[in-house]
Order: structure tokens, then C-alpha cells, then sequence
């Protein structure tokens, strides 16, 4: 398939960008470019709010079918969508685990109860959602999880354990959690995928703080917490097949947003240069021409990863995009900084107010970690795309 902008999509380009213009402003103008990486803790009642707005407006889950509650709209209409989303400055989307991860997975694999009881809330932009997968020793090596679960007399599921990383656990209404159901289990086996409500006695939510001084990331403590029977998405020992396709949606279409924003950074410190004259200076504008090819090619590899299926299976161009992204992106937090100068490292007394680009250098130094790290991503591209034999695994 070949994606290219239609006169339709372009009708419909202008009635996004005419929606955000319309409704991004007034009470929700201190919104905008606010609540990206590294700004993900600021706002979040407001950011909520803002998720029931786009949803009246129906720009949540844009890319859902229909008969889920979604507005069904084609690959390039979602695109232009994310990408005048990023364009108009739009805030980090609260909703996005629930309408990029929890929803797809539910729609893919869960029951007709769950389809009917969890989809419309995050339609709705009602219901917040989280990802109890990391664990302490289980982040690469996902499969090594400990966290257990079992049924009592009345069939609901006693949590035990903890997740750790947990991002914006502790503004979330729900969280799935990959959980050892099959006791003496090891590896992928055993494993089951469960929603869980987060506002319970067994559940404790420890923010993570940085030494930003803020924290987006928690740690999250399962003491009997309790899901009903009906709760748990396929069945028991199915959660790694489940678990897998949920990462397959992860690099789905709002990358393309994703790279609006990284457009608007590049803009920023293109802007810098050329105001403090780092644009005369030999290898950072180099570095600058680079910068802005490597987006360009990660736009395109997107393109072509988006052209394929979208059954949350993991394609060859999928794992080479988050490898691509993520050190393109760390690299141009290293060039903003270079670009800035001496400047880069001023920064008043805690509490700390760091600037957009300060930002951006602390914070993508977790990209080439989250979501896989950079070793994981070669790993699998070794192993998948290029039919290496697997690397050795050591388990107890
Ligand atoms: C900003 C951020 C948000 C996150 N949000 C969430 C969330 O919401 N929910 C969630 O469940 N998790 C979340 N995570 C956790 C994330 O998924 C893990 O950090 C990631 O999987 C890496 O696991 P780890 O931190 O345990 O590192 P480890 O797995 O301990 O890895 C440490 C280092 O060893 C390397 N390494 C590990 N195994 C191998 C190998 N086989 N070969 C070569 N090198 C290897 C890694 O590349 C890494 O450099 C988040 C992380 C970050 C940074």
C-alpha cells in the first residue's frame, strides 16, 4: 500500500488543525506542548479534562474501529491526525496506554463483556490505564516475572508481587498485569494477562523520584489485591501470546505524531543556532544536517511499517524503527545541549525548572531503554529478522 495524501485527507488535515485551534485554547491554552516526556507528572487533572474534550469532539482512538466506540479512520487520516495533533502543540495524551495499548489488546483478545465494559471509558476519555509488566528482574527479560496470582473460592485473583516503572500508575483507574498463574512455572509459560483495579487496599503506588526532583514512574505493590474471574484477557497461560501482541501495538501509527514533536525540537535548537551563531560552527552544523535526515528516514521507515498489517503482529520494519528512533532521538538531545552551550547547564536551585531542551537531554536518555532497550532491539533483529540463533538464555 502506498501512503500519500489524498484532496480528502487533505479536507480532513484542515478540519483537525480547525478542531485544535478551536478548542486548544482558553482554559486549555497552558496545555499546549506541555506534558510530553519528561513533563508527564505536570497537569494531569487538566490533561484528564482535555481527553474528555478530544473525546466530545470524537479525536479519541481515532484509529478503532467503529463497532468499538472508534472513529475508523484510515492510515493516512490517523497520521494527519497525529500529526497536526503534534503540530497544534496538543499535550501528552493521558489516555494513550488505555487508547494505544490496554484498548487494542482488549479488542483483539478479550471477551465480549470486557470489549462492552472497558472500551467506552477510554472512548470516553473517562478511564486511565497502566502497564504492570517490569518487575524487579523482569525488564529485559520480561518472561522472568514473579508476580503471582491465583483464584480463591470465588474464582477472582489474588495478586501477589510488584511492578516497577509503572508510568502514571498512580493516575490510572486500571492496570494490566502479566502474572504467574501457574504456580512452579518458568519462562513464558504460566503467565496470564490481567485487568486490575487500581483503587483497592491491596495496591500501593510509590512514585519513583528523580533527580528532577518529579516523578512519573512508580513502583506498585500487589499485598491480595483482588480482580474478578471475569477480568483475566484469554486464557490462563495465555498471557505471554498476549503480552507480545500488546508490545506489536505499541509501534503502531502515533509514532508518526511522535515524530511532529521531534520536528518541533529540531525547529528549536535549528532556531538556537542560529540566534547564538552555533550555525557557523563547522561539525554542529553537520550534526544539524544530520539530525534532519535521520528524521526523514525514520519517516519514511515508518511509512513503510505502517503500510503493512496493523494485527499487532511485530514486523521486520517495526523492530528497526524503535532502535532508530530512540538513539536518533538521544543524539539530538546531546546536540541540543551542545548547541545551547554553556547555557545547557545552568539551572536554578531545586526544585528544578529545566527548560524544554534540558528536558529533552535528560529524558530521552530512557528511550533507548523503555519499550526495549537498544541491546533488546538488536537482539531481536538478529534473531528475527536476520535468523541468527537465539542468544543463550540462562534460567534458575
Ligand atoms: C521512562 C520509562 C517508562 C517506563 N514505563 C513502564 C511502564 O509503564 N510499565 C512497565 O511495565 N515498564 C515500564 N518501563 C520499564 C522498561 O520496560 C524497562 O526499563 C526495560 O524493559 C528495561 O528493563 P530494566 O530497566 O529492568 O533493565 P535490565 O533488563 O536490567 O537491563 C539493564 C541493561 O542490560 C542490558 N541487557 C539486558 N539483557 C540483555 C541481553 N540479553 N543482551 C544484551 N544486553 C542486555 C539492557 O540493554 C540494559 O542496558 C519504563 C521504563 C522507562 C525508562
Amino acid at each position: 500500500m502506498k501512503i500519500g495524501f489524498s484532496e480528502q485527507d487533505e479536507h480532513f488535515r484542515q478540519e483537525v488543525a480547525g478542531w485544535l485551534a478551536e478548542h486548544l485554547c482558553g482554559a486549555f491554552e497552558a496545555l499546549r506542548f506541555r506534558g510530553g516526556p519528561g513533563d508527564e507528572h505536570m497537569f494531569a487533572p487538566e490533561r484528564k479534562a482535555w481527553e474528555r474534550k478530544l473525546a466530545e469532539g470524537g479525536w479519541t482512538c481515532v484509529g478503532w474501529a467503529p463497532e468499538h466506540g472508534g472513529r475508523g479512520l484510515s492510515i493516512s487520516q490517523q497520521v494527519i491526525f497525529h500529526e497536526e495533533y503534534a503540530r497544534a502543540g496538543g499535550p501528552g495524551r493521558m489516555g494513550h496506554i488505555g487508547e494505544g495499548l490496554a484498548g487494542p489488546t482488549i479488542a483483539a483478545f478479550g471477551s465480549e463483556d470486557q470489549k462492552r465494559r472497558f472500551l467506552p471509558g477510554i472512548v470516553a476519555g473517562t478511564t486511565f490505564w497502566c502497564q504492570g509488566y517490569s518487575e524487579p528482574g523482569a525488564g529485559s527479560d520480561l518472561a522472568a516475572v514473579k508476580t503471582r496470582a491465583a483464584q480463591d473460592a470465588n474464582g477472582d485473583w489474588l495478586i501477589n508481587g510488584q511492578k516497577v516503572w509503572t508510568s502514571l500508575a498512580h493516575e490510572s483507574d486500571w492496570c494490566f498485569v502479566l502474572a504467574r498463574t501457574e504456580p512452579g512455572s518458568v519462562g513464558h509459560h504460566g503467565l496470564s494477562f490481567l485487568l486490575v483495579p487500581m483503587d483497592q487496599p491491596g495496591i500501593s503506588v510509590r512514585p519513583i523520584e528523580q533527580m528532577t526532583g518529579t516523578s512519573e514512574f512508580n513502583e506498585v505493590f500487589f499485598d491480595d489485591a483482588r480482580t474478578e474471574a471475569a477480568n483475566i484477557v484469554g486464557q490462563p497461560g495465555e498471557g505471554w501470546k498476549i503480552a507480545m501482541a500488546l508490545l506489536g501495538f505499541e509501534r503502531g501509527v502515533s509514532t508518526l505524531g511522535q515524530q511532529m514533536q521531534f520536528h518541533n525540537e529540531l525547529d528549536e535548537i535549528i532556531a538556537i543556532a542560529r540566534a547564538n551563531g552555533a550555525d557557523r560552527d563547522p561539525q554542529l552544523r553537520l550534526r544539524l544536517a544530520e539530525a534532519w535526515c535521520g528524521l526523514r528516514i525514520l519517516r519514511y521507515n515508518s511509512l513503510r511499517m505502517l503500510s503493512g498489517p496493523q494485527d499487532g503482529s511485530l514486523r521486520r520494519e517495526a523492530t528497526i524503527y524503535k532502535l532508530n528512533w530512540s538513539s536518533w532521538h538521544a543524539s539530538l538531545g546531546k546536540l541540543a545541549m551542545d548547541v545551547l552551550g554553556p547555557e545547557a547547564e545552568l539551572l536554578d536551585a531545586a526544585p528544578y525548572q529545566l527548560s524544554r531542551l534540558q528536558s529533552l537531554y535528560l529524558f530521552s536518555r530512557a528511550d533507548t531503554l523503555y519499550g526495549g532497550s537498544n541491546e533488546i532491539q538488536r537482539n531481536i533483529i538478529a534473531e528475527r529478522a536476520l535468523g541468527m540463533p537465539r542468544e543463550p538464555r540462562v534460567r534458575p
